[in-house]
C-alpha cells in the first residue's frame, strides 16, 4: 500500500490509496491521429460507453483520453452507494417535470441499479459489492413527515415491494441509533468499492478494443470539415464522434459557449474510521449491513466498507468562488463536522478514531436534473448534472451514450433527460458563486427549521 501521507497529498480517497499501487497508461504521444470515437474523461461514464460501443462494433475505433489516472474523479472517491435516487428529490422532480417524467426517471434509476449489478455479477469483478439494501432516515417528527410523503410518492410511482417504511422502533431493530424517527427502506441497492469498480471498467473497456491513454489533458476542441478536432498539449485527433464525459471538470474545456455554462462542480467530503473492533460492532447492531443515507436537504451518507470500517460523508458542501480552479479538495471544518455527526449517530462508537478524510467534487446544474446534451450537431455529446448520486446513473448513461453514438434508436435513448431544455449557469464567476450560495443557504435554512432543537445536538 502507498504511503497514507504521500496518498493523502496526492487527493487521493481512501479507496484509491486503499487499492494500493496502479499503474496508470502512458499518455497519448505527440502527433496526429484519426478515430472514430473519442471520449474524454475516463469515469464511469466514459469508460462504460467506451466498452458498450466496442461490444456492440469491433469495426470503431475508440479512443479514451483522461487528464489524470483513470477514476480520479468522483468515479474513484465517492461513496460507492449503488441507488435509484434520481437528481436531488423525487419531489423536486415531480414539481419541475411532472408526474410521468418522474415515474420514467425512477425506472430508469432501477434499471441502472440492476445494470451495475448485472454486470459486477456476469463478469465476476472484484468490486467489492454487496446488494445490502438502504435506508434513507428522518431524524426529527418534520423530516419523518416528509419521508412519509416521499415513501408515498416512491410507492405510488414504482412496483409493489420497491419501498417499506420502517418507525423508529422498527428501525432501531436494525440499527442502534437513538435518533431516527423513520425510514424507507429500499432493498434493491447496494455498495461497492469505486476504485476497484473503476479498474475493473478500465479492464472491461479494453477487453473491447478502447485504447486508454491515462495522464493526457484535453485543452482544446473545436469542429472542422465536419469533424471533431482535439486538441492535447503535444496531439491532434480529429474524431467523428466525441464524447465528453468530464462531469464537474467539464466547465473547463475549451470549446463552444455552451459547453462552460452546463454544470459547475460542487465538493462533497467523506471520512472513513479506523476498523471496528467486534465489542463495536455488537454495540451498534448494524444488522444486514445496509446502506445508509439521511433525507436532510443537505444530506449525509454512511456505509460500512468491505474492510470492516464506517464511512459517511456529506453534510455541508464545498464551493469555490472560481470554478475553474477546482481545488477545494479538503475541509477540515467539514471533515470536523462530519466525525462529530457519525458519533453523535452511534454514541457508542464516542472513541473511535478517524483514519483517513478526502473529498471529491460533483456535477450541479441550475436545475439539478441530470443531463445528455448534444453541441452543434450529434456528433459531440455530454453527459452533466448527476449530482452525488451517479454511481448507477452514469453506468446505464454510458450504455445510452454508445447508443447515441451508433446511431440507434433504442428505449434508452428515448429518456426524456437525451437533448432534454436545460437552463445554462449564470454568467461569470459572482453570479454563479452567490448563485450556488444561495441554493446551499436555503437548503440549510430547510435543515434548521426541520431540526430544532437538534442543531445543538454536536454540543457536549
Ligand atoms: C465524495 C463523493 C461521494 C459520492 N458518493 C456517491 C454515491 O455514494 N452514490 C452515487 O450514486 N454517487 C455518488 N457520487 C457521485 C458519483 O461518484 C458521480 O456522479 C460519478 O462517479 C460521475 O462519473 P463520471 O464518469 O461522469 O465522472 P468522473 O468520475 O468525475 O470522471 C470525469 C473524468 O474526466 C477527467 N477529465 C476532466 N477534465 C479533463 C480534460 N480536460 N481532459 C481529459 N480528461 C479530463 C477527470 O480526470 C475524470 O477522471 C459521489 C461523488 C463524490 C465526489
Amino acid at each position: 500500500m502507498p504511503e497514507l501521507n504521500e496518498a493523502i497529498k496526492k487527493d487521493h480517497s481512501f479507496w484509491q490509496y486503499k487499492y494500493g499501487d496502479y499503474s496508470a497508461n502512458a499518455a497519448l504521444p505527440g502527433g496526429c491521429y484519426e478515430t472514430d470515437v473519442l471520449v474524454i474523461g475516463a469515469g464511469y461514464t466514459g469508460l462504460t460507453c467506451a466498452r458498450e460501443i466496442g461490444k456492440d462494433d469491433k469495426t470503431n475505433r475508440v479512443m479514451v483520453l483522461d487528464a489524470n489516472e483513470i477514476g480520479f474523479g468522483a468515479s474513484g472517491r465517492n461513496g460507492g452507494f449503488n441507488m435509484t435516487l434520481f437528481g436531488v428529490e423525487p419531489e423536486l422532480t415531480l414539481m419541475r417535470w411532472g408526474k410521468d417524467k418522474t415515474r420514467e426517471a425512477q425506472a430508469y434509476m432501477q434499471k441502472a441499479v440492476q445494470y451495475v449489478k448485472d454486470l459486477i455479477e456476469s463478469e465476476n469483478l472484484d468490486s467489492d459489492y454487496e446488494h445490502t439494501g438502504m435506508l434513507r432516515v428522518a431524524y426529527t417528527d418534520k423530516q419523518a413527515r416528509r419521508l412519509k410523503k416521499t415513501y408515498e410518492l416512491l410507492s405510488d410511482i414504482t412496483k409493489p415491494g420497491s419501498f417499506e417504511y420502517y418507525d423508529g422502533a422498527e428501525t432501531q431493530k436494525r440499527l442502534n441509533c437513538p435518533h431516527i424517527k423513520g425510514a424507507i427502506y429500499e432493498p434493491e441497492t447496494g455498495v461497492l468499492d469505486p476504485s476497484k469498480h473503476v479498474r475493473s471498467l478500465k479492464i472491461l473497456a479494453e477487453r473491447e478494443g478502447a485504447e486508454i491513454y491515462e495522464n493526457t489533458k484535453v485543452i482544446g476542441i473545436s469542429k472542422h470539415q465536419g469533424l471533431c478536432v482535439v486538441q492535447t498539449d503535444g496531439a491532434t485527433i480529429k474524431a467523428k464522434k466525441l464524447v465528453i464525459a468530464t462531469n464537474a471538470w467539464t466547465q473547463n474545456l475549451k470549446s463552444s459557449p455552451k459547453i462552460s455554462s452546463v454544470q459547475s462542480p460542487v465538493w462533497t467530503y467523506q471520512i472513513v474510521t479506523e476498523p471496528l473492533t467486534q465489542e463495536q460492532w455488537a454495540s451498534i447492531n448494524w444488522d444486514g449491513r445496509m446502506s445508509i443515507e439521511d433525507n436532510r436537504q443537505l444530506v449525509h451518507y454512511m456505509r460500512i466498507t468491505k474492510c470492516g470500517r464506517i464511512t459517511i460523508g456529506g453534510g455541508s458542501i464545498g464551493i469555490e468562488y472560481n470554478d475553474k480552479k477546482m481545488d477545494l479538495w479538503k475541509d477540515e471544518k467539514i471533515w470536523a463536522d462530519l466525525e462529530r455527526h457519525l458519533k453523535w449517530m452511534l454514541p457508542t462508537l464516542h472513541d473511535i478514531k478517524i483514519h483517513y478524510k478526502w473529498g471529491g467534487c460533483v456535477s450541479v446544474n441550475v436545475d439539478m436534473t441530470p443531463e445528455i446534451g448534444f453541441i452543434g450537431d450529434n456528433n459531440i455529446i455530454y453527459s452533466t448534472g448527476c449530482i452525488g448520486h451517479g454511481v448507477s446513473l452514469t453506468q446505464l448513461n454510458g450504455r445510452l451514450i454508445a447508443d447515441l453514438v451508433l446511431e440507434k434508436e433504442t428505449s434508452l435513448t428515448k429518456f426524456w433527460i437525451v437533448n432534454r431544455k436545460a437552463i445554462p449557469m449564470p454568467p461569470g464567476n459572482l453570479l454563479r458563486y452567490l448563485g450556488a450560495k444561495l441554493v446551499a443557504g436555503a437548503l440549510k435554512a430547510v435543515d434548521f427549521y426541520e431540526e430544532g432543537k437538534l442543531k445543538n445536538r454536536y454540543v457536549e
